[in-house]
């Protein structure tokens, strides 16, 4: 379990004020002028040091992601931060904006000098209005003390930080539909290449990263990239702030150490299953879009990005979606294949079409009115959208399905055959 002393979101829970003063209480906005001094190598190397990995989901070490940025000081490099928290499950971003604006607006401006950008952008899905009027009033705060704007923090380094609201698709959480949308488009995903660090906002270098990846950057480097390396697991280092959600007896979000067995996250800090562990059903650890696991997984298994890829599944945004006994999972997940549906761009076939046709199906056999060898038209369907889209979303659509047939598709062929009996 994570020791007090080594949790980074002190004020998760918004016990105390998000303002500048209190922020600065808690230890935000300390020696960042020194990190600056320190030079971009610096700060690149003890990222890299930390062994963090990003943090929005696909876990790409950040690192590594920042010294693709080209170190031309002529060039116009943006920093974009992605807060279009919009996985079903997730909402730690929101606690972290809305308690805890400061440790991101401080990261913002370690991690844009490090990758020579003067300028950020942080998309903020629209629906976090009252995130938005905190971080705005934050970004005001920083400005007014220096800390931000022309010479930030004493530094020498010229440091914008703009906020943008999004307009409520999930689509413009995927990071090149964020881009489009940010310059005032219609938020599709862009064919890669180029990637984003070659070729991003507005056609410049940009690194686009997830709002907790970037919160945890200033505690890193005070407390130094090898303390972040000692917490967690190899190569999945560091802590990590979890939303248990579902049939648990208190949902919440909290910062543990990577690596924790789910059982002990969900005993300890959730108020347990709801009736007991042994009442536990299923799991989708991950956010919607990652395959589920089913109890006798649960048990054993660890929250970090390896071990959930060896039990088939994912960590994704780290949110725990608990469900019970009492769960219809073939009508739970009818129901976010009715999402991905919704929120497909449209831009390519297999999504387009396979997404609606694979809620359509699902939602046959929730009702019943499928026959067992549906499922194999139905799985290969699956097979056909993932890996053949442009983005992300395809994958997503598809794995919840394959993961509740991997697990639990005798029980689900057996009422399909009990009803035609019945019929
Ligand atoms: Fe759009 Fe879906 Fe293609 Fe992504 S996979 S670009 S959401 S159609």
């Amino acid at each position: 379990m994570l020791k007090a002393k080594d949790k980074i979101f002190t004020n998760l829970f918004g016990d105390q004020s998000y303002s500048l003063r209190e922020a600065q209480s808690r230890g935000d906005w300390d020696q960042t002028s020194n990190f600056i001094n320190k030079g971009s190598d610096w700060i690149i190397d003890e990222v890299k040091k930390s062994e963090l990995r990003g943090r929005g989901g696909a876990g790409f070490p950040t690192g590594l992601k920042w010294s693709f940025m080209p170190k031309d000081v002529n060039k116009n490099n943006y920093l974009v931060v992605n807060a279009d928290e919009s996985e079903p499950g997730t909402c730690k971003d929101r606690d972290m904006i809305r308690n805890e604006p400061h440790k991101l607006l401080e990261g913002c401006l370690l991690a844009g000098f490090a990758m020579n950008a003067h300028d950020c952008y942080i998309y903020i899905r629209g629906e976090y209005f009252n995130e938005s009027v905190v971080l705005q009033k934050a970004i005001d705060e920083a400005y007014e003390a220096g800390l931000i704007g022309k010479n930030a923090c004493n530094s020498g380094w010229d440091f914008n930080i703009y906020l943008h609201r999004g307009a409520g698709a999930y689509i413009c959480g995927e990071e090149t539909a964020l881009l489009e949308s940010l310059e005032g488009k219609k938020g599709q995903p862009r064919l890669k290449p180029p990637f984003p660090a070659n070729k991003g906002l507005y056609g410049s270098p940009t690194t686009v990263n997830n709002v907790e990846t970037i919160a945890v950057v200033p505690t890193v480097l005070r407390r130094g990239g090898s303390w972040f390396s000692s917490l967690g697991k190899t190569k999945n280092t560091g802590t990590k702030v979890f939303c248990i959600s579902g049939h648990v007896n208190t949902p919440c979000n909290i910062e543990e150490e990577m690596g924790i067995p789910l059982k002990e996250l969900i005993e300890k800090h959730a108020g347990g299953v709801r009736g007991g562990w042994n009442n536990l059903k299923a799991i989708i650890p991950g956010g919607s879009s990652v395959p589920m696991i089913p109890k006798s997984v649960c048990d054993s298994v660890s929250m970090d990005f390896d071990s959930l890829s060896s039990v088939k599944s994912g960590l994704g945004t780290a949110a725990v979606i608990v469900m019970d006994q009492s769960t219809d999972l073939v009508k739970a997940i009818a129901r976010i294949s009715r999402f991905y549906k919704h929120e497909s761009c449209g831009q390519c076939t297999p999504c387009r079409e396979g997404t609606g046709w694979m809620w359509r199906m699902m939602e046959k056999i929730a009702a019943g009115e499928a026959s067992p060898g549906e499922i194999d038209r139905l799985l290969d369907v699956t097979k056909q959208v993932e890996g053949h889209t442009i983005c992300a979303l395809g994958d997503a659509a598809a794995w919840p399905i394959q993961g509740l047939f991997r697990h639990f598709r005798d029980e689900i062929e057996e009422q399909l055959i009990k009803k035609i009996r019945a019929a």
